[in-house]
């Protein structure tokens, strides 16, 4: 078999099975895809080695806020890596954690907060979920240790953080090896007409099914993220959410791994209905991408009740509060509240709304256009009536985003929205600070991509 070169396997994309990788020692995820070398990064912008530039219209999967290469958030971390790069948090409190902490206590939607940091969303979850257990058997609720969670729904690739996700592609191999929780059904108004009332009851069916007594909390994402691509739920949704928790003494925790830190037009997906969960985890765009960081946050009265209780918390890591990723997490955040960029979500976000709706929704495979702030998805159906998704075994949506990267876009996708497995869509959430000439560039292309790879598709 011929092999062929970098550029024509970039090209041909996850075809380039006569690829012959150069990427030495390492392997990567997806194993029959050929990958370009970055050299650098500035603003919305990525150039390979070749010089070949990208328009991050996706900061990857939703992670670079502030853009790349902002000298600021590279000053902070050499100048805190200078001073101590690393300190274990059980001997050592540093000024980067606790400023970060104090600063973000006047953001997040619990009152009078506390914060533990770990490296990554995944780990931020897994965090959330035993801290609620930890919380209830310091109430004295011993018995509560299940989480109730969202099929459809993405929370990571730990066990545990899997145990509580609704992706089955990424959770089959290891079902004998997670603890299943149960998983009720999220909001998708295009595929599932029911009210924000309607749904909560689910939730309620579902305490009552292995009874509140286990029940320690209830996970979800504000508005579905990676699995779903940006579907917000119907407005009374959030608040019966919160009534139920409260009835049965079950936990609220928001994972705004994806949609926090601004990302929707608002600094937290929840604040979209001005409801309070109990603990709040992020991640992705908290350091902008220059530092794997996340954090859990909690009541005060909650951790000081398992202080009195229980003594400690039986959790922790190497990593935890990190003070370069706490430093590179302040000069972010210094940046998004002086330049206005959760101002700059919304309102960039209703333009590129409107644009993405003027440009694609007339196309028809295009199932629909939605989403919030910098975070929009497109989901692309067979037949738009009847909403038949692609089957899987097309990768429409894989060809869409490789489309769109050899033209110079990147965006993100998934598959399986549908039905867990098939059914394609496209996300856009570039960095907060695109302004309106950069997101004509970016529809435009993205509009070309899917009227192209369709076009190829149906006709075939
Ligand atoms: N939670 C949500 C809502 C996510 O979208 C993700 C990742 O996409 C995670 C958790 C896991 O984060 P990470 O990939 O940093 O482990």
């Amino acid at each position: 078999m011929r092999t062929i070169s970098t550029k024509e396997a970039v090209a041909n994309g996850r075809y380039a099975m006569n690829y012959k990788h150069p990427h030495g020692h390492v392997f990567y995820r997806k194993m029959n895809h050929a990958r370009p070398k970055i050299s650098h990064g500035k603003g919305i912008y990525l150039f390979d080695e070749n010089g070949k530039k990208y328009m991050d219209g996706s900061g990857g999967p939703l992670v670079v806020n502030v853009g790349h290469g902002r000298s600021e958030v590279v000053d902070a971390i050499t100048q805190q890596a200078q001073k101590a790069a690393y300190v274990h948090a059980i001997m050592f409190t540093n000024q980067a954690t606790e400023q970060l902490s104090e600063e973000l206590a006047e953001l997040v939607p619990i009152p009078n907060p506390r914060f533990f940091y770990l490296s990554s969303g995944s780990e931020v979850v897994e965090g959330a979920i035993k801290l609620a257990r930890q919380i209830q058997q310091a109430r004295g609720e011993a018995s509560r240790d299940i989480t109730t969670c969202r099929s459809l729904s993405y929370h990571g690739m730990t066990l545990g953080a899997l145990g509580v996700s609704g992706r089955p592609g990424l959770r089959t191999p290891y079902m004998g090896m997670m603890v299943n929780m149960p998983h009720i059904r999220p909001p998708y108004p295009y595929r599932f007409a029911a009210t924000g009332e309607e749904l909560a009851g689910r939730l309620e069916e579902s305490i009552l099914a292995y009874g509140p007594e286990t029940v320690a909390a209830f996970i979800a994402e504000p508005i579905s993220g990676a699995s779903l691509g940006a579907v917000l739920p119907p407005d009374d949704y959030w608040p019966a959410v919160r009534r139920v928790c409260d009835k049965y003494g079950v936990l609220l925790i928001a994972d705004e791994v994806l949609v926090g830190m601004g990302r929707t037009g608002k600094w937290w997906g929840i604040d979209h209905w001005q409801v309070q969960p109990d603990i709040l985890v992020t991640s992705k765009g908290l350091a902008g991408g220059y530092f794997p960081l996340g954090f859990v946050a909690a009541k005060t009265d909650d951790v000081e009740l398992i202080r009195q209780k229980l003594g400690d918390w039986n959790h922790g890591g190497t990593f935890s509060h990190h003070p370069v990723g706490c430093a590179a997490a302040l000069a972010t955040l210094h940046i998004m509240k002086a330049e206005n960029l959760v101002e700059n979500s919304a309102r960039m976000g209703e333009k590129l709304g409107q644009m993405l709706q003027d440009s694609l929704s007339h196309h028809p495979n295009v199932g629909e256009v939605r989403g919030r702030g910098l975070f929009w998805g497109v989901e692309i159906v067979q037949d738009k009536i009847n909403k038949t998704p692609f089957p899987a075994s097309q990768h429409l949506a894989w060809d869409i985003w490789q489309r769109a990267f050899n033209k110079g876009l990147i965006v993100y996708f998934s598959q399986g929205c549908a039905d867990g497995q098939n059914g394609d869509v496209i996300m856009l959430g570039p960095p907060l600070i695109i302004n309106e000439s950069q997101l004509v560039v970016m529809v435009r292309i993205l509009t070309e991509a899917i009227y192209e790879v369709l076009a190829e598709k149906t006709i075939s």
